[in-house]
């Protein structure tokens, strides 16, 4: 039997980032639907032909969107919420650009948000739909919204378009689906107590609808992706998936279906997945590499088994002879694709456009592109064995060596002192009370007190300068002159609008993990490895491939500077361990955990070096702690464990009179308030403004023993709140937790607004705390 190489998804956006120009220049109006089509068409083929020459044979069609591929799902479905128009007939680019960004009358604003990603409305006449976190990664999806009575009906030609486009160029290929099951499930609902999965019956006759076309048009295999299939699902689920492909089976028999899941193990979803009556499964190996043995011995012996041996979700090479170790041993009796864990659009397209990096460390790694090259490899030896493929291998295996001994991954020193497992590592000198009181006295704080998250706009002029020093079109010391101004003045408007704790405004920062990422040794960072987050935004997270450590201090010199231009506390601004671990590639050669505390030490160098040069507020933020929660209950407790110890090392080094902050730019806590609690920080900031306090729940309930800023200003607006409007928050939330811990202060941090409303909210805002000491 013939192994084969598929893929599951390609990324969308193009080598040269063609899809987010088309996209904008569109959007801006400077071009016409056409020219987005044309753009889209060539990066389509282009994809489908050098996935080819790559080595794979099992292409995808479909897995190409303008925006997002549920967005795409509820589009083909005719899931458009009313207030984007009613959709009868198929659904416009218009509408699905509104749904994607909302719509506006005065100019089109694309979705601000902070760095935690794309959750928030936007701006507009007409919001755009809610986006969320696809599973576990940075990807962000459209949330579909379901009302009790949502009907469903064909409503897109896209898949089926872009299968005959692709035959028409030679490729047969297998187009992807977002499963029914899957889409109800990741989708809301605005009406309560209706359960999604009731529509089932309603949405299974339009997939049916689209398989049958599918097959017409000559397409035998459809794969069709249920990534719920890895989270904790109820008997419910389990039924809704097994009527949802039995009655596809049975409606259209002929066409056969790969069952996909990914980002997990299917645990004790195993033997619902067998039960279907599908042809193919494709589970993840890369996450649960364990689970081959169980599924060849449970399989039935006709069922197509897709390998996802390869990481789709990380750019590190594979060790090509390990798997083929294990895999030598299952090829010759089953029926067998290899393939990517995943959809590859979670990673960068191609290494070889990395020409500055550095040779070794590139060396070590595969982007989409390699990724296939290195299936195609492990088919090649399986189908006529390793000598066919004896110098790839022998490429693959010198590069796990070098891994195993360069050095410039391994820092014996590093090593050693993330060993040390000393409580007293993670453990402040007192306990919260005592430390209450030595910072009471250190501050001589008023009740109520008013600070900001730490970013202030990052105007036109500050990136312009940035982009000028970055292209040395102006020297560093006028840069840094430019960067002194702006925090000066940032810091006399602060102390004239009455803030109590200042911050330094973040002017010489591009991106709070990068900031940190590019002082520290163990970092690297790409010029072309362009990843989607959301729509058109791509992100490029750094890579960490070493032991991380910190050759000096990192943003002393500008707290020195800022605290030498006044005489009120300001605030260290830190990004904590467990926020860059999450934002970046981070190696695989060691558990995430010890890269973390790695990472924790070097954080915990700069907060004594601050403490030492006499600030007195230090805040680390930990934005990215809770989307790193694993996407089982039963791992929770693990994660949680090492990123509140990780924090702990960051923030137990300092005296007592030394106030600890941390920031958490999303409210959800109910579930991990243990933990939060647990990091011991003497001041938390969260997002509240929207949610009118009633995310404090999770605070009172739990009796949170320190302080908290719930924020009170929206910052995801451009709206500028009132004193009465911030005083009633406040006042909301002083019925959740004690006066005494409360903090005055917005949602996130400001880069992403203007001066002109972050003054008067301030204002605003710092007239409301007035109000309530009062
Ligand atoms: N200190 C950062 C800022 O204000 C925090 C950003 C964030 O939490 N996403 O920009
Ligand atoms: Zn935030």
């Amino acid at each position: 039997m013939t192994v084969h190489v598929a893929t599951l998804g390609f990324p969308r956006i193009g080598a040269h980032r063609e899809l987010k120009k088309a996209l904008e220049s569109f959007w801006a109006g400077n071009s016409s639907e056409a020219d987005l089509h044309q753009t889209a068409a060539q990066l389509r083929a282009e994809n489908w032909k050098r996935q080819k020459e790559q080595g794979a044979d099992i292409l995808p069609s479909n897995d190409f969107s303008f925006y997002d591929h549920v967005l795409d799902t509820s589009t083909l479905v005719g899931a458009v919420p009313e207030i984007y128009g009613k959709s009868e007939g198929t659904v416009s680019l218009d509408t699905y650009f509104a749904m994607a960004r909302g719509r506006q009358t005065k100019g089109a604003e694309d979705h601000k948000t902070c760095d935690c990603g794309g959750h928030h409305h936007h701006e507009g006449d007409v919001p755009a739909a809610e986006m969320t976190k696809w599973f576990d990664t940075n990807y962000h999806y459209l949330v579909p919204e379901f009302t009790r009575d949502q009907t469903f009906h064909l409503a897109s030609t896209k898949i089926l378009d872009e299968y005959r486009e692709a035959k028409k160029q030679g490729f047969n290929t297998r187009p992807v689906l977002l499963g029914p099951v899957s889409f109800l499930l990741l989708g809301k609902s605005r009406e309560e107590s209706f359960n999604r999965l009731d529509l089932l019956g309603n949405l299974l006759p339009v997939y049916a609808e689209v398989l049958r076309k599918l097959h017409e048009e000559g397409a035998e295999w459809v794969q069709i992706d249920e990534p719920i299939l890895v989270l904790d699902l109820d008997n419910a689920a389990r039924n809704a998936l097994k009527q949802a492909y039995q009655s596809l089976t049975s409606s259209v028999p002929t066409i056969k279906l790969m069952l996909t899941t990914y980002f997990g193990e299917l645990g004790d979803n195993l033997d619902t997945a067998l039960s279907l009556p599908v042809h193919g499964l494709h589970v993840d190996l890369v996450r649960a590499p364990h689970q081959l043995d169980t599924l060849i011995n449970k399989a039935h012996p006709e069922l197509v088994l897709s390998l996802g041996v390869i990481d789709g979700r990380n750019i590190w090479r594979a060790d090509l002879s390990a798997l083929l170790d294990r895999l030598e041993k299952v090829a010759p009796h089953r029926n067998l694709i290899l393939a990517p864990s995943c959809s590859l659009i979670h990673t960068p397209i191609d290494v070889e456009r990395e020409t500055i990096l550095d040779p070794e460390v590139k060396s070590w790694l595969s982007f989409a592109l390699q990724k296939i090259e290195e299936l195609a490899t492990l088919a090649k030896a399986l189908n006529k064995g390793r000598d066919a493929v004896r110098a790839e291998l022998n490429k693959a295996d010198e590069a796990v060596k070098s891994r195993k001994t360069s050095s410039r991954i391994h820092n014996k020193t590093v090593k050693e002192r993330a060993a040390q497992k000393d409580a007293s590592l993670t453990q402040r000198q007192s306990a919260f009370p005592i430390r209450q009181k030595a910072q009471e006295e250190a501050l001589n704080l008023p009740l109520f007190p008013t600070t900001t998250i730490g970013s202030f706009p990052q105007t036109k002029e500050v990136r312009q300068a940035r982009a000028r020093h970055a292209k040395k079109e102006i020297s560093t010391a006028e840069y840094d002159a430019f960067l002194e101004k702006e925090t000066a003045n940032a810091i006399a408007w602060q102390e004239e609008v009455g803030l109590d704790v200042l911050v330094h405004g973040e002017f010489e920062r591009n991106d709070m993990v990068q900031y940190f990422g590019e002082q520290l040794s163990g970092f690297a960072f790409t010029k072309h490895a362009w990843v989607q987050s959301y729509g058109s935004r791509y992100v490029r997270p750094p890579i960490i491939y070493g032991d991380v450590a910190r050759p000096k201090p990192m943003t002393l010199d500008w707290w020195k500077y800022a605290q030498s231009c006044t005489k009120k506390p300001l605030k260290g601004m830190l990004t904590g361990p467990v926020t860059i671990l999450n934002w970046s590639f981070v190696r695989d050669d060691q558990p995430r955990s010890e890269t973390c505390r790695q990472i924790a030490f070097a954080i915990r160098d700069e907060v004594l070096d601050l403490e030492k040069e006499g600030c007195p507020v230090i805040q680390i933020d930990e934005a990215a702690l809770r989307e790193g929660l694993p996407l089982r209950r039963k791992d929770w407790k693990h994660y949680l464990n090492w990123a509140v110890e990780s924090f702990r090392v960051t923030a137990s080094g300092v005296q007592d009179k030394t106030q600890i902050h941390t920031h958490m730019c999303y409210s959800e806590f109910n579930d991990i308030i243990e933990a939060i609690a647990a990091m011991d920080a003497d001041v938390i900031s969260i997002e509240t403004a929207r949610s009118k306090m009633e995310l404090l729940e999770a605070f009172t309930h739990h009796r949170y023993p320190a302080e908290i800023g719930p924020g009170v200003y929206d910052i995801h607006s451009p709206r500028v709140p009132s004193v009465e409007e911030m005083v009633a928050l406040l006042k909301a939330a002083e019925k959740k937790v004690e006066r005494r811990q409360l903090w005055v202060n917005p949602d996130c941090g400001l880069k992403t607004r203007r001066w002109e409303e972050v003054r008067p909210a301030i204002a605003n805002m710092v007239a409301a705390a007035r109000q309530l000491r009062g």
